[in-house]
């Protein structure tokens, strides 16, 4: 029964943004209302600064930083609370999106000057494949932005989602006043408050309440009233179950950093967001309710210092109850593991834990036995679908300058792509060594750590390819034959699946239309 009241308790969730946007102020606020810090600032940003791009240790060194955070639960109104931290750095997005594989919802804040950014309609566009329950939060509003309907609207467009606001602001700028909650049909007023929790709150049952026009003024008050009419002319009443199929985003508005705006999110999240959802795996759909343990492993974090070489590999727990000292199956190794020293990540705190439940992200470590998407069971064997892979943005050959450290070369890369630093496809005749990346950093993280880790010498040789798409078709002899005209553009991923790397977006296009039994697929979710 413990198991089952576990799950109801919990919301494990992403906050997710654009960098700069204010999710970790946001972050931070939320963790304030769980009493989880106290003070304002106790959150390190985890944020990779644009200076430190030429010093990768230096990078490290904040995403080691980034790994105490990297989970932060609390207790907020009998619920727990698992909020899972994502790198807001673009050459850090893969490990965002296998993040999200991790959450049953996400809160994605948008700021109200910039509205939708590359990265919002990116991470979106990830959140849509997996329909993952979606909050938008627009933030900033004590400073002016876009009008409240033209952000809804630009929402809508370029999110490819329909909204519905529960949450309204008055005013905006050095106008704003405070925010109506249209989903508790109450009224807060903006109070700038850098640390503490607002109190000012005042409810109502109806929106045409005398006491409004006393708070804000008539002339606020009748804008609110023919705001609130307007929205319920344009949007549906609010509906669960379609938030909960990824369907239709709730909207608020406050400011974070003010502290404001952020209790009705909090509060309606409690009511709205799901709470641990199954998972699918290659021998059907796994119910957090189903009472034996199983759990899949998301990230890899490496310790960097060579003494000592001990990764965290962190589970998000799937079903039945985690126990420290037990023995499950690692279904991959086909092995059996137990752990003495699971962790858990309390705020800034690691403690070992004896027992976790669905929802739960616990820390293993691991001496190089897992790799990302792994599966741990207690009693079959199945193993979680896989986490997808992206097509990388950069492409560069691996060469080995010490032929003496071949072995070691390839101990090396296969550790490293693991732990999901980049991802490796495999060329022939010779095969040749292509890394692919979202960003120019990882090339430098690579060959640091093949040195320093592996002792192995390389360089890296720039490949002109522009994306890689996963290949499938039912016609085998047209794959053949399109195998056999594009030699050198095909490629095998790390689990052997066959990869068109094409030079332009133009070829790309050539290469689906001359071979149409085939499919290009932009993601390896497919499999
Ligand atoms: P992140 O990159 O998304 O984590 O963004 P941060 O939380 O670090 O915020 C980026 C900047 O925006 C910081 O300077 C914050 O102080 C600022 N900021 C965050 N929220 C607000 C807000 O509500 N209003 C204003 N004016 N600034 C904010």
């Amino acid at each position: 029964m413990k198991h089952k009241e576990a799950i109801g308790k919990r919301r494990t969730f992403g906050v997710i943004a654009h960098p700069d946007a204010g999710k970790t102020t946001l972050t931070e606020k939320l963790l304030l209302f769980g009493g989880a810090i106290q003070t304002a600032g106790a959150v390190k940003n985890n944020k990779i600064k644009k200076s430190a791009t030429s010093d990768f240790m230096e990078i490290e060194k904040q995403r080691g930083i980034s790994v105490a955070t990297s989970v932060m639960a609390f207790e907020y109104r009998g619920k727990q609370i698992n909020i899972l931290d994502t790198p807001g750095h673009k050459d850090f997005a893969e490990d965002t999106y296998r993040t999200l594989t991790a959450v049953d919802s996400v809160i994605l804040v948008v700021d109200c000057a910039n509205g939708v950014e590359e990265q919002t309609e990116r991470l979106m566009e990830v959140c849509r494949m997996r329909k993952t329950p979606v909050i938008i939060f627009i933030n900033k509003m004590d400073r002016d932005g876009k009008d409240p309907f033209e952000l809804l609207d630009e929402l809508e467009s370029k999110l490819n989602i329909n909204v519905r606001p529960l949450a309204w602001p008055i005013g905006m700028g050095y106008n704003f006043q405070g925010v109506y909650s249209i989903y508790q049909n109450q009224l807060n007023l903006f109070q700038p408050d850098k640390t503490k929790i607002a109190k000012d709150v005042v409810s109502f049952t109806n929106v045409d309440d005398a006491q409004i026009d006393e708070i804000i003024g008539e002339e606020g008050a009748n804008q609110l009233r023919e705001d609130l009419e307007l929205i319920d002319g344009v949007y549906e009443p609010f509906d669960r179950e379609k938030y909960l199929a990824g369907d239709v985003a709730p909207v608020f508005f406050g400011s974070a950093v003010n502290n404001f705006g952020v209790k009705e999110l909090l509060d309606s999240f409690i009511e709205i967001s799901p709470a641990p959802r199954g998972r699918d795996t290659d021998k059907g759909f796994i119910e957090p309710e189903d009472d034996k343990f199983s759990g899949f492993v998301f990230k890899i974090h490496a310790n960097l210092d060579p003494k000592h070489r001990d990764r965290i590999a962190f589970l998000r727990i799937v079903s039945g109850r985690f126990e420290r000292n037990t023995f499950y199956n690692h279904v991959r190794n086909a092995k059996k593991m137990k752990f003495p020293n699971p962790t858990s990540f309390m705020a800034q705190d690691k403690n070992v834990i004896d027992e976790a439940f669905p929802g739960d992200v616990i820390g293993l470590y691991d001496s190089g036995n897992f790799k990302i998407g792994d599966t741990l069971t207690e009693k079959d064997n199945f193993s979680f679908k896989g986490i997808p892979s992206f097509s990388p943005e950069i492409f560069q050959e691996l060469e080995n300058l010490d032929p003496l450290k071949s072995k070691q070369l390839d101990k090396g890369i296969k550790q490293l792509m693991d732990e999901g630093v980049a991802q490796l496809f495999i060329q022939q005749p010779g095969n040749r060594k292509i890394v692919g990346t979202v960003g120019q950093l990882q090339f430098e993280v690579i060959l640091y750590r093949l040195e320093h880790e592996y002792g192995a010498k390389c360089t890296f040789r720039p490949r002109n390819f522009h994306l890689a798409t996963w290949i499938t078709s039912d016609n085998e002899q047209q794959m053949q034959e399109f195998l056999k005209a594009k030699t050198t553009n095909v490629a095998v991923d790390k689990d052997g699946n066959r990869v068109f790397l094409a030079e332009t977006p133009f070829l790309l296009q050539m290469a689906e239309r001359d071979y149409p039994e085939i499919k290009f697929h932009r993601t390896s979710e497919f499999l």
